[in-house]
């Protein structure tokens, strides 16, 4: 089969490897029939994190289970499943308690053998811990298909975000980060019943998308003017609930510099250097509350998959750009340009 594989920064290839089998009696393979490109997965593509020469690549897909281990109960040939972006076993403490990403058994697509997200099909190790059921109708909805994909990650560590945030219905909320996770950050605080939602970003396209996601107002400044922005809107207290989706030492400054006292920042943008941005002194005074981290997307499925289903939550508008395998080179450099939102592969 063919699969996406990392050589170097900027040297992403599709190749030929090795069909997926059957090693372990709880492994289940499904067959692709999308996946998608993660902002996280550019780290490695721009090499500000480091990988082995050849690794597969990818966490976010959707397929049909193609063979069981002796072991898998809950999935059988042909049952239409997504995957979230790490693999638990869904027997351990952490797992019963929501926590899948600190699963002692788990680990990411990829690590350890397992392959990546980014090919024609992959060995789902512990299929029943990691995987959820989609109903097998909605393989003919290219729309409904789209939005069950973001499921695997976007959606869910934007739901986790509005969570660690405290949205609670009648909440002023702010979104620090335009891309497809401080997006669906709108979706989801609109879905727990925020009453004003402030979406912080400077790329039209992308803040015309959030404002039809539920962003009542938007501010396009940054640093300074984008704090003195939002206090102006929120008769100078800041927002109840904070979102922080991107991870920088700028925007976890500005969302602490956002929340109102007693209120709560939800952050879910992978830090890059913004330890330094959390003053506790700030926080201890105001009772700012800093809450998130790695979303446990798999856990969140069910409640948000009703939704998803029956439109009321529709994540589907943040993929921009449809490559085929064959051309995720492509994707992966629009993406890093940023002339594409999130980029959808159909296999
Ligand atoms: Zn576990």
């Amino acid at each position: 089969m063919r699969a996406t594989v990392i050589h170097a920064p900027h040297d992403i290839r599709v190749e030929e490897v090795p069909d997926p089998v059957i090693r372990r009696p709880t492994d289940a393979v499904v067959r692709v029939l999308r996946a998608c490109i993660c902002g996280s997965d550019l780290w490695p593509y721009r090499g500000e994190s480091v990988v082995e020469p050849g690794s597969r690549i990818g966490h976010e897909f959707l397929g049909v289970v193609e063979e069981t281990g002796s072991d898998v109960a809950r999935f059988a040939v042909g049952d239409l499943v997504v995957a979230p972006f790490v693999w638990a076993d869904g027997t351990c403490d952490f797992c019963h308690e929501g926590l899948p990403t600190s699963c002692p058994s788990g680990g990411d697509w990829g690590d350890g053998g397992t392959d990546g997200g980014q090919g024609e099909a992959v060995r789902v190790p512990f299929a029943d811990g990691t995987l959820a059921a989609l109903p097998a109708d909605a393989a003919s909805d290219e729309r409904l298909l789209t939005a069950l994909l973001a499921l695997s990650d976007v959606m869910g560590t934007g739901h986790h975000a509005a969570l660690g945030a405290g949205v609670r219905p009648g909440s002023t909320v702010a979104v620090v980060g335009d891309g497809a996770v401080g997006l669906c950050a709108v979706l989801a605080a609109r879905r727990l019943g925020a009453g004003r939602i402030i979406a912080l970003g400077r790329h039209q396209a992308r803040t015309d998308l959030a404002r039809t996601f539920g962003a009542t107002d938007v501010v396009a400044e940054r640093g300074e003017a984008a704090v003195e922005a939002v206090r102006e809107l929120t008769r100078g207290q800041g927002a109840h609930a904070v979102v922080e989706a991107v991870g920088t030492e700028q925007s976890m400054r500005t969302a602490l510099r956002i929340t109102r006292g007693g209120g709560a920042i939800g952050y879910v943008g992978a830090p890059h250097g913004s330890g330094t941005a959390v003053d506790l002194r700030h926080m201890f005074d105001r009772n700012i509350a800093l809450r998130g981290g790695l979303a446990p997307a798999g856990a969140y499925i069910p409640a948000l998959l009703p939704d998803v289903l029956d439109g009321t939550l529709d994540p589907s508008p943040v993929f921009d750009l449809t490559v085929s395998l064959d051309d995720v080179a492509d994707g992966y450099k629009a993406m890093d340009s940023r002339t594409a939102l999130k980029v959808l592969i159909r296999m």
